[in-house]
């Protein structure tokens, strides 16, 4: 069948609305290798958006192939103990602190930070949860509850206990500070707004490292820390979710190695975890749910939570992070992506915050000499001329989103930046 048929085949029967890459895109996808993927036109792309991060160790990676083909042989359904199981719970908790060190599954990253709200709950006792502006969590109805931005296309209502608090997006400000002298004055906003509110119980505090639906905002040194010692004030837990940034992402295995005083009571992980077979997980300590609703038999059960494919496939990907150093690779090619973006704020005036954490990239595009955000016809041009150029990244709003595989040959790399230079350069806007 030709593309055309294939996208008026789907759309003829597909309900309206779904994902926004794909008609943004208009893409048929043939076949992927490592951060190349070919259309069924055979034009080829480098893929600097990967599902929205999912493949870290790159498309169809050849020992991953071989060992979720296998377990897919075996058994690919119920939720018996397996090997894949087990070995993957000890591979995973040695990555892990101690506090840290035990798991279960589900299947998506909504389905986890959903459990992980409910494990705050029964281990605390209490119910409020506080989540930040701009957070981004998931789009099942409690997940929704905490999401930090406008939710005008979504059913509400909403499960209620859930309080929205100021994050720190420091080249917007919410208090117009610099960042050197504020001394994080964000956070005491954060929890006046807390008591303001008069949020008296509150079970959990959910955090992304970086924020990656509203643009990969990375907030400054030690707010984290800052969070954790907020949610210590108010008797809560710290929930990171690092479902994009987990799995090598920043440089580090997780993102919350690079601090080591944050300390997360859990972590929600997806995306990358088992590259595009659907899994994800939290990862906790066992006092906190022994004993509690959470923790009966049962209580987090699932159809695919845990099932033996899904952990095949989170074994073989953690295996090949760790066999190929992967988050490594990720710091040291995001020294190289910093240069490049230092070098893009000099040349083009519209480039206004540009930032990465390893291969967490994000660029916010703005008016030359301003700090209003460019129109939003310019950045989908700016993503169709990329996509002209063989450049597949996320570009919506104002904002650019750049997530290539963890293990992108560099001049892969350099060709895919080079395309947004050349993109930038033809722009007038
Ligand atoms: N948390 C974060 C930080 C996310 O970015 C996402 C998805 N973009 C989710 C949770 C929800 O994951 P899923 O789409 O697998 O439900």
């Amino acid at each position: 069948a030709s593309t055309h048929h294939t996208i008026a085949l789907e759309r003829s029967h597909r309900l309206p609305g779904g994902q926004s890459m794909t008609d943004l895109s208009g893409l048929v996808v043939d076949r992927a290798r490592n951060a190349e993927v070919w259309d069924k036109d055979g034009k080829r792309y480098i893929d600097f958006f990967t599902g929205v991060g999912v493949c870290n160790i790159g498309h169809s990676h050849p020992r991953f192939l071989a060992e979720v083909g296998e377990q897919l042989g075996a058994c690919a359904v119920g939720t018996f103990y397996t090997d894949a199981r087990s070995r993957y719970y000890e591979l995973l908790a040695a990555q892990l602190p101690e506090r840290l060190g035990k798991i279960h599954m589900f299947s998506t990253g909504s389905e986890a930070v959903e459990a992980a709200v409910k494990l705050a709950r029964a281990a605390t006792g209490k119910h409020e949860v506080v989540s930040f502006w701009g957070g981004f969590h998931g789009k099942t109805q409690g997940a929704l509850s905490l999401h930090g931005g406008p939710r005008k296309h979504r059913s509400g209502p909403f499960p209620p206990g859930s309080h929205q608090v100021p994050y720190a997006y420091c080249y917007r400000c919410p208090l117009q500070l610099e960042h050197s002298t504020c001394g994080q004055r964000c956070v005491d906003l954060a929890e006046q707004s807390i008591e303001n509110g008069s949020v008296g119980d509150i079970a959990a505090i959910i955090v992304e490292p970086v924020q990656g639906t509203n643009g990969n905002i990375i907030p400054p040194a030690g707010y984290l820390r800052a969070v954790r010692r907020l949610a210590d004030r108010h008797g809560a837990l710290l929930i990171l979710d690092e479902v994009i940034t987990g799995f090598g992402r920043t440089g580090s295995l997780f993102a919350f190695e690079q601090d080591p005083e944050v300390r997360p009571d859990v972590v929600v992980l997806g995306k990358a975890m088992a590259s595009g077979v659907p899994a994800s997980a939290i990862v906790s300590r066992a006092e906190l749910v022994e004993g509690t609703s959470f923790g009966q038999p049962s209580a987090a059960a699932s159809t695919f939570g845990g099932n033996p494919l899904a952990s095949a496939a989170a074994l073989a990907t953690l295996r090949i992070l760790l066999d190929e150093r992967l988050p490594e690779r990720a710091r040291l090619l995001g020294e190289t992506v910093a240069r490049r973006l230092a070098s893009w704020k000099e040349e083009f005036p519209f480039v206004g915050n540009a930032a990465n954490v390893g291969l967490m990239v994000g660029v916010e595009l703005v008016e030359p000499g301003t700090r209003r955000p460019l129109p939003k016809d310019v950045t989908r041009r700016i993503f169709q001329d990329l996509l002209a150029e063989g450049v597949l990244a996320m570009a919506y709003d104002s904002r650019i989103r750049i997530y290539p595989p963890l293990s992108i040959p560099a001049d892969h790399l350099d060709e895919g930046l080079a395309a947004f230079e050349s993109v930038f350069r033809s722009l007038r806007p």
